[in-house]
């Protein structure tokens, strides 16, 4: 082994208090510092020196020559850091100077006086010093280079391995990526493709016969991909990525997402393109068969409403302002009683034939499922409304045979709303509205027809809408007043009692009857409030009539929705009601509707008993109209019922009960007496009528021949007088 130059030969230097080897030390600092070699004041060189300076004296105190150790003397000069040129220089002359006065020194520790030869041998260690100080730089040069040369030779190893771990790490991810690479040269042509990529495009794919890759793609793709890699092949980009199909070689179309990428050399010249593919052919199907169901209902396959309002949507948005639209809303009649009674697979089966059959019917028409039994069919540039008359008039007639399903033949109608516009006449809401409310007066008609939208009928169910909504608030600004109508006693012409008939001082529409509103009012349930004004106010006038008339004073009906009779806390409000008025129970009468008694959901008939046990007159408003079950009037704690005008307008004029109405009214009235209630006759308009009812026995009459609805302050008068005429 290669000895360090770590002075080991002077690696246990006499640490001599000699005096003169002290001073020859702190001379040799001095020659130095003088040779430039020190910084003066330099502590640490006495350190280093002094040994030197020891070895040295010993050196030439021994009479027998030593040339190896001068030699390491020389060596040691330089492992003690003294290794700049002056730094020999300096040390020889000072030895040189002083060396007579060391060896003196050195004699003084010798053993004889053999000094003869001494400044010989001064010359001869000098020399030695001088080829060893040589020798240990040389060795020192040596040794750094080859140090320095070693760290190179290390430093291309790494960096060796490292490109060699670099590229293997590359073709790992080359040949076990799940993506697809491609190296292809600047005219397309693959010089190297992964396994992935040779996996998508199958075996034979890009391989075999190789062609550029824009040979592959998809040709509604190739000309968009062909532009993007001319400019990078050129050089005027340097990546672009896309969504592109590739055509494989058995015809299948493969989805890929790909990255390319241009590699230029290392003056910045184009050089080759790599490619990062990947397969999304599987994606891109689920894609598309969420976008399916999306647009289209499951069960029959048609688009779906989503569909339906996005191409009407486009409609609107292209060709001419003037352009037409025509939409077809469809709806089956009495189609829940099928899924209820039948079940709903069987309904299901029944949706599915009459798509089927509509689609036929429909012929090139936009079919879609827009609700459960509801379909719409869209019209773009209809001839004229005619065609969508003709097209449901087809699609109604068509559904007329009835569809099999299973062993069962089911015969359905269905009812068409039609609405047909201008585009720049309206917007596709609006338009779907219209078709949807000339749907809601094609059922309300009766079913199994088609209607067409009409504005003006609109605007008034719109009114009644928001009449309707705005009912409570009226209520609270009283804008609601009672007319009181008289109800005669046919054979005296007394009068029995007044009707409560309530109507509306619209601050925008004027005064309002009930008609405009009530129906609506019901069914949003404003009526709650409505009916307890009502009731409350009429309590009070006749309270008012009781007091000033007494015995005469007329009873009071009130008339009351079927809502009103279902709302729990009803009864109750009636009782309070009469309470706070002070009103005798028997000079209240309820007029209830057959309907609210016949659909005794909410327990009407233990109310209605509760009320005639109170003393509160109940009767049947409007009989004949509704279920007119003779039976359940036997069970229902009522007074008595209200013949409904229609019949009595078939009363006709004659004196004589020959008209079919006039045998009905003579029947109800015989059967309402055997069943002990009072008959009111309504819509008595003439004496005729009023004398033919007579006649037959009916109790009470009211109508125009008797009086007309009016407010309590004009019914005054005449009250107390007989009002027959
Ligand atoms: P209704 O209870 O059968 O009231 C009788 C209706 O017949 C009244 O219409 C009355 O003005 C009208 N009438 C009276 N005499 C004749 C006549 O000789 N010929 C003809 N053609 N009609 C006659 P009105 O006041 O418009 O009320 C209509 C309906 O509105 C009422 O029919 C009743 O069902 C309902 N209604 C009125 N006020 C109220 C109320 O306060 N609450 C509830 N729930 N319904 C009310
Ligand atoms: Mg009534
Ligand atoms: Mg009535």
């Amino acid at each position: 082994m290669r000895q360090q130059p770590d002075g080991s030969s002077l690696s246990d230097p006499c640490p001599s208090a000699d005096p003169a080897a002290r001073r020859f030390t702190r001379e040799w600092v001095a020659a130095l510092a003088d040779g430039g070699v020190l910084a003066r004041g330099e502590c640490r060189a006495v350190e280093r020196l002094m040994p030197l300076a020891t070895a040295l004296a010993e050196l030439l105190a021994e009479p027998v020559r030593r040339p190896q150790a001068a030699r390491a003397l020389g060596a040691a000069l330089v492992d003690a850091g003294f290794r700049g040129p002056g730094s020999l220089q300096a040390s020889l002359r000072l030895i040189r100077g002083r060396a007579p006065e060391l060896l003196e020194v050195a004699a003084d520790v010798g053993e004889d006086g053999a000094c003869a030869d001494r400044m010989h041998r001064i010359g001869e260690v000098l020399g030695e010093i001088t080829a060893g100080y040589g020798e240990r730089l040389r060795e020192l040069s040596e040794f750094e280079q080859e140090r320095a040369f070693g760290s190179v030779e290390r430093t291309r190893r790494v960096a060796e391995a490292a490109l060699r771990a670099s590229e293997e790490r590359f073709r790992t991810v080359f040949t076990q990526a799940g993506v697809g690479i491609g190296i292809a040269n600047l005219t397309g042509l693959p010089v190297e493709v992964n396994p992935a990529l040779v996996r998508m495009f199958g075996a034979a794919g890009l391989t075999n016969e190789p062609r550029p890759i824009t040979d592959h793609v998809h040709p509604g793709d190739a000309p968009k991909f062909i532009a993007e890699f001319v400019d990078l092949a050129r050089g005027q980009c340097e990546f672009f990525r896309r969504e592109v199909r590739f055509v494989r070689p058995d015809g299948t179309v493969l989805w890929t997402h790909l990255g390319v990428s241009l590699v230029r050399t290392d003056d910045g010249e184009p050089s080759y393109v790599i490619g990062v593919i990947e397969d999304i052919t599987e994606r891109h199907q689920l894609r598309r068969r969420l976008h399916h169901q999306a647009y289209h209902d499951q069960l029959t396959r048609l688009p779906n409403r989503t569909l339906m309002e996005e191409q009407l949507r486009m409609v609107f948005s292209t060709g001419s302002s003037t352009r037409r639209v025509g939409l077809c809303h469809l709806d089956l009649d009495h189609f829940r009683a099928i899924n209820d009674s039948l079940g709903h697979h069987v309904g299901d089966q029944l949706l599915l034939a009459v798509a089927g059959r509509v689609q036929l019917l429909a012929g090139e028409h936009l079919v879609t499922r827009t609700g459960g039994d509801q379909f719409a069919i869209l019209v773009p540039d209809p001839p004229g409304v005619d065609h969508l008359r003709e097209l449901a008039e087809r699609i109604l007639v068509g559904l007329r045979a009835p569809f099999v399903i299973g062993h069962q033949r089911l015969a359905i109608t269905a009812s068409l709303g039609i609405a047909e516009r201008a585009v720049n006449e309206t917007w596709p809401g609006e338009l779907q509205r219209a078709a949807d409310a000339a749907r809601t007066w094609a059922k309300a008609e009766g079913g199994g027809r088609w209607v067409v939208f009409d504005p003006e009928r609109d605007a008034g169910e719109t009114i009644r809408f928001t009449l309707a909504a705005s009912v409570p608030g009226a209520v609270d600004r009283d804008e609601f007043h009672l007319c009181y109508q008289p109800l005669v006693e046919l054979d005296d012409g007394g009068l029995a009692g007044v009707e409560a008939l309530v109507r509306w001082r619209h601050p925008d529409y004027g005064l309002l009857g009930p008609a405009r509103f009530i129906d609506l009012a019901e069914r949003n349930g404003s009526i709650v409030p409505l009916g307890r004004w009502v009731l409350t106010e009429a309590c009070r006038q006749a309270r008012e009539w009781a007091d000033r008339y007494g015995s005469a004073a007329p009873y009071v009906s009130v008339n009351v929705a079927p809502r009103q009779l279902a709302e729990p806390g009803w009864l109750a409000e009636v009782s309070d009601v009469l309470a706070a008025s002070g009103l005798e129970p028997g000079q209240l009468q309820l007029e209830i509707t057959e309907r609210a008694v016949l659909v005794d959901e909410h327990g009407a008939s233990d109310v209605l008993r509760t009320l005639r046990d109170m003393g509160v007159r109940l009767t049947i408003d409007d009989f004949g109209t509704g279920y007119s079950s003779l039976s359940y009037l036997r069970r229902l704690p009522v007074h008595g019922l209200k013949i409904d005008g229609s019949f009595i307008r078939g009363l006709g004029e004659s004196d004589k009960a020959d008209t079919p109405d006039g045998k009905i009214v003579a029947s109800l009235i015989s059967m309402a007496h055997a069943l002990d209630l009072t008959v009111t006759a309504e819509w008595v308009e003439t004496a005729a009528q009023a004398r033919r009812l007579t006649a037959l026995g009916c109790d009470l009459g009211q109508g125009n021949w008797f009086g007309d609805p009016v407010p309590a302050a004009q019914l005054d008068l005449r009250l107390g007088h007989p009002l027959a005429g």
